[in-house]
């Protein structure tokens, strides 16, 4: 059984423009199709002008006369679209069947043991700490059920349709709210007399439910999550490859927090002229996401290798055994400062770009 979870961004085009240029922040905001204010057509609206009754469609000359003071920015579709493509870049990194339904919307088909609420939350934080932007996800068993659960607590929301509030969003939702039924169906449909989605599931109960398209598909997104290096030549200074080890497994932890994944499994693969081509792997009682931990648990690994200090040509690090959870719950107080700090290090380099800050050991593999 899937479920999908439906990701909306909020004011897709206004907000991208409020994120670069922070004075237009939390005003009413138009971006027109066009640079001409008093003559082109609002595509997007604020939250604050939608507030007042703007909306998109609307010309800007009508928008201008609810609201004097509105500030106006002339569409740039180069920047929606470049945030778009690494939006979807993301949502690809879960590992999931992932479709999109326009610039601003994506849906993701979910398996598996993941828990769906946690990770749209974890999928909103991750669009607000790279964009500083909102998005509204809708989580339901079929389609259109969860585009709809992302409408219904815009904007910022996080909803959920279930058995347990079917019956009540359905009935409360007119029918022309539905998504798709701006048109002749919806015309067609309000013409039966059927007025609020309710209606239309006692008549017509398929119409909700998702056709399984993918029987039999019942995996669980990403099975390993690895990096690995060659080296230009074999080296056999202890040092590098340490530091090799160390950059890798903290390239490895940064994936799997973004994906909100921890591993109990991690392998070592070491290649070199002497050794041969190596993997040995280990599966430990806790699972982590941890760049030093994996680190430790990979020395520990690699420490079986007979030679002393054989020469390297090849490291690689990969963890497996995967689980869902973003940030393990600490258990120890040191543990939970080490959280803190590798929040600390997600954000930096979520923001400024990977590897703007790092373990000073690994500079020795730079
Ligand atoms: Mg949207």
């Amino acid at each position: 059984m899937s479920v999908f979870l439906h990701v909306d961004m909020d004011a897709f085009f206004a907000s991208i423009e409020q994120a670069v240029n922070p004075r237009l922040k939390g005003k009413p905001l138009v971006v027109g199709s066009r640079g001409k204010r008093m003559h082109t057509v609002v595509c997007a609206a604020s939250y604050a002008a939608k507030a007042l009754g703007i909306h998109s469609g609307m010309s800007s000359r009508e928008a201008f006369l609810i609201c004097p003071n509105l500030e106006f920015v002339k569409a740039d579709q180069a920047k929606y679209i470049w945030t778009s493509e690494r939006i979807l870049e993301i949502l690809q990194g879960y590992g999931f069947p992932l479709s999109y339904a326009s610039i601003d919307e994506f849906q993701m088909e979910l398996f598996g043991k993941v828990n769906p609420l946690d990770l749209g939350r974890i999928i909103k934080e991750r669009i607000y700490a790279d964009f500083n932007i909102t998005a509204s996800v809708g989580i339901a068993e079929s389609r259109i059920l969860a585009k709809l659960a992302s409408k219904l607590d815009k904007p910022d929301g996080l909803s959920l349709i279930d058995a347990s509030n079917f019956k009540d969003v359905l009935s409360r939702t007119c029918l022309d709210e539905l998504p798709g039924m701006g048109g002749k169906t919806g015309a067609g449909l309000i013409k039966t007399g059927l007025k609020t989605c309710w209606d239309l599931y006692l008549n017509l109960p398929g119409f909700f439910k998702e056709d399984d398209k993918n029987p039999g598909k019942s995996d669980e997104g990403p099975k390993s999550v690895g990096h690995s290096y060659t080296l230009p030549d074999a080296r056999k200074n202890p040092q590098v490859i340490l530091a090799w080890i160390r950059l890798l497994s903290e390239m490895v932890s940064s994936r799997l927090r973004r994906q909100g994944l921890a591993g109990f499994t991690v392998a070592v693969r070491l290649a070199g002229p002497l050794i041969g081509d190596f993997c040995l792997q280990k599966t430990y009682k806790t699972p982590t996401n941890d760049g030093y931990e994996i680190y430790k648990r990979a020395v520990q690994i690699s420490s079986k290798i007979a030679s002393k200090t054989p020469r390297i040509r090849l490291i690689g690090i990969t963890c497996s055994g995967l689980s869902f959870n973003a940030y393990l719950n600490p258990l120890f107080k040191e543990d939970a400062r080490r959280e803190g700090l590798l929040r600390a290090l997600d954000s930096i380099n979520n923001r400024y770009g990977d590897g703007s800050i790092y373990p000073a050991v690994t500079a020795l593999a730079r």
